[in-house]
């Protein structure tokens, strides 16, 4: 049996570097990715008809033979190209604009098929820019007559490309979709057998056999997330923590009495749950997920306390060099000297004889010997291999991940199935109201006016977010720029209060010393890019202002606003937006109605059509090619078919 994954697409005739590389674009890597890279819709060019029957607006297709190729002019100076087709009931002439090729393409006497809508050219009827193909003895008609597939395209990879490579590897590959699920399997969860449904899920007969075929395609895909889960969580299973960790619990119950907050009920069941696997031989590897504000630090903190008074050490990573020094701080504040606590960032490192060590990925190339536990912030922002190395670096020590960003319950289980899961579910007590206003254009002067107004009267402070698109993970240029520039125009007109400037182009000491301006109020107004999204921790700052509000997805929006509303004062966010289209309004309005992120995560994901690509920086729910994600059947079905085969 071949395996598809291993075969290059550049292995398919006349696939060179050039498509492959385009081709990599859309995620097609191996000719099993080509299978596996179903069409977003079909043409329906079912309906074949003669040219004396052909309806007005109906889409059909004919045959005929080209009798006459005719390239002109238009009025407007375009090139315009007249193919007339014959058949033995009459002639109609199909018409392309600019498109000089086709000269070579459709000579006089072939025989040809072509699919479109008629229409009005003038008086006269046309079909306009019909789908074709040349018909031969023995080739296949793939792009006329039929269910015709239109994928997912990128610059120079046509759906009617991807329709003929695709065909034409079926028809070498097609037996090597070998069933790989028992019939018992197939019977109870009604499933397609594998090669019907790799054939289906393009070259269907009917919208409901595609819909069949794109049911067990999306059976596997997800039960292969959930095998690769198990597998990976007996491998970690068979790691054995050196000496067991025995843990102190009145210790731990007196701390926590002396805190100057009661914890959240969630934060007690999660530091139990924390503490029974830090007692355990096989080391943790456990996600707490938190909503924004759900106070995952203290909970962390608690952690790395129980393994300090079970006499080991402890090390919490996160991604940026503003939050490490943020933790830093926090931790000593919270342990006074009881405790000492190290930093090793690029610009810091102190580790001495460390019990708690904090620090950026800089933490990666030092030495783990000893450390018991390590706690990794915002964990996506980090990637799997990163966390791989710190576990191959220590002997195997428990792992907590943290997590800001919500994530459906049904996503994590299925995408981090091989973790365990503790969610923080409930904000702190007397957390102060998030009043949350979409502002429109014109009503822009009126806002910032109250928010000038505020800051003076309350003597609160606020954080301006300019983003200008939001395109990949890192801060662009141009995102600097546009922060800069609102920054001189505030400067302006808050001419009263301390207007301040963030962003990631700074070098990292400037961004401490401006966070630390801001925390301690030296700075009113704090305008920056995306870097204040993840983490940062001031209770005074009670507005927050988004700019460009359509350009984010919900989950960065519900991050952005995060960062208010962590005191007890009543705190605002404004989502200044010009785009008023009905997808933004009911994402904004989202916001609106709830603070919670888990339910904002759960819209997130009812919003999102099937396989739509998604501006993902921190949606945190990853890309599924085939199945939805809302689908919660298959995804309990795929996890009992997991366990057994992997049994
Ligand atoms: P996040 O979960 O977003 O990382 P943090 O850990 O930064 O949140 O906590 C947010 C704020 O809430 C911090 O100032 C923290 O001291 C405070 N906090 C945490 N737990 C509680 C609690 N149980 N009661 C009151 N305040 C709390
Ligand atoms: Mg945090």
């Amino acid at each position: 049996m071949i395996d598809l994954q291993k075969i290059s697409v550049e292995e398919l005739p006349l696939v060179g570097p050039s498509y492959a590389k385009k081709l990599q674009k859309l995620g097609i890597i191996t000719v099993w990715d080509l299978f596996h890279y179903v069409p977003t819709r079909f043409l329906d060019f079912s309906k074949t008809t003669t040219i004396a029957n052909l309806q007005i607006d109906e889409v059909a297709t004919i045959h005929g033979t080209i009798t006459s190729f005719v390239n002109t002019y238009t009025k407007t100076g375009k090139t315009m190209q007249i193919v007339t087709i014959t058949d033995d009931t009459g002639k109609i002439d199909a018409i392309w604009f600019n498109q000089i090729y086709l000269s070579n393409t459709f000579k006089k006497g072939l025989s040809v098929s072509f699919a479109g809508k008629l229409t009005f050219m003038g008086h006269k009827r046309a079909i306009m820019a019909p789908e074709y193909e040349i018909m031969k003895d023995g080739v296949d008609q793939i792009h006329t007559g039929g269910l015709i597939p239109i994928y997912a395209e990128t610059a120079g990879i046509s759906s009617k490309w991807i329709r003929r490579k695709t065909f034409d590897a079926w028809n070498a590959f097609k037996d090597s979709f070998e069933e790989f699920l028992p019939a018992k399997t197939l019977e109870k969860y009604n499933l397609l057998d594998y090669q019907t449904a790799i054939h289906d899920s393009h070259f269907p007969t009917s919208l409901e056999k595609f819909e069949i075929a794109k049911q067990r395609l999306a059976f596997n895909e997800v039960l292969s997330l959930h095998i690769q889960n198990i597998k990976r969580k007996k491998e970690w299973e068979n790691n054995r923590i050196e000496s067991k960790l025995k843990i102190d619990n009145l210790k731990i119950k007196n701390f926590i009495k002396n805190l100057d907050f009661q914890l959240t009920d969630s934060q007690i069941k999660v530091i139990k749950e924390i503490m029974e696997d830090l007692e355990k031989n096989i080391p943790m590897n456990r996600l707490l997920e938190g909503d924004v504000g759900s106070g995952k630090t203290i909970v962390a903190a608690i952690a790395m306390y129980g393994v300090f008074v079970s006499g080991k050490k402890s090390v919490l990573m996160s991604p940026t060099q503003i939050l490490a020094e943020q933790h830093f701080q926090t931790l000593n504040k919270l342990f006074g000297k009881k405790l000492k606590i190290g930093i090793f960032t690029a610009t810091k490192k102190d580790i001495g004889d460390f019990d708690i060590l904090v620090g950026t990925h800089a933490l990666l190339n030092i030495d783990m010997k000893n450390v018991a536990l390590i706690v990794i912030d915002e964990q996506h922002k980090f990637g799997v291999e990163q966390k791989n190395t710190l576990v191959k670096k220590s002997i195997a020590p428990h792992i907590l991940i943290m997590t800001a960003t919500p994530i459906p319950r049904t996503v994590a289980l299925t995408f981090f199935g091989d973790l365990e899961l503790s969610t923080l579910d409930e904000l702190p007590k007397g957390r102060g109201k998030i009043i949350t206003w979409i502002v429109a254009e014109t009503k822009r002067k009126g806002a910032f006016d109250w928010i000038h107004d505020q800051i003076k009267k309350e003597k609160v402070q606020a954080y301006i977010v300019c983003p200008l698109i939001e395109v990949s993970d890192k801060e662009t240029l141009l995102e600097v720029k546009a922060a800069s520039h609102e920054y001189e125009k505030l400067k302006h007109e808050f001419k009263d209060l301390k207007v301040g400037l963030i962003h990631g182009k700074l070098k990292s000491q400037e961004k401490e010393e401006i966070i630390a301006q801001f925390k301690n109020g030296q700075i009113d107004v704090l305008v920056s890019t995306s870097v204040v999204e993840v983490g940062i921790d001031i209770p005074n700052a009670t507005i927050m202002v988004i700019e460009g509000a359509e350009r984010f997805g919900l989950a960065s929006l519900h991050q952005l606003r995060g960062r208010v509303g962590r005191g007890t004062k009543k705190s605002y966010c404004l989502l200044l937006t010009e785009n008023e289209s009905e997808k933004t309004k009911i994402r904004l309005n989202a916001l609106k109605e709830t603070r919670s992120g888990f339910e904002l995560a759960e819209i997130d994901l009812s919003l999102r059509g099937p396989g739509e690509i998604y501006g993902s920086r921190q949606s945190g729910v990853p890309e599924l090619k085939i199945a939805d994600w809302n689908d919660i059947g298959l995804i309990k079905n795929t996890r009992e078919v997991a366990n057994l085969m992997v049994q």
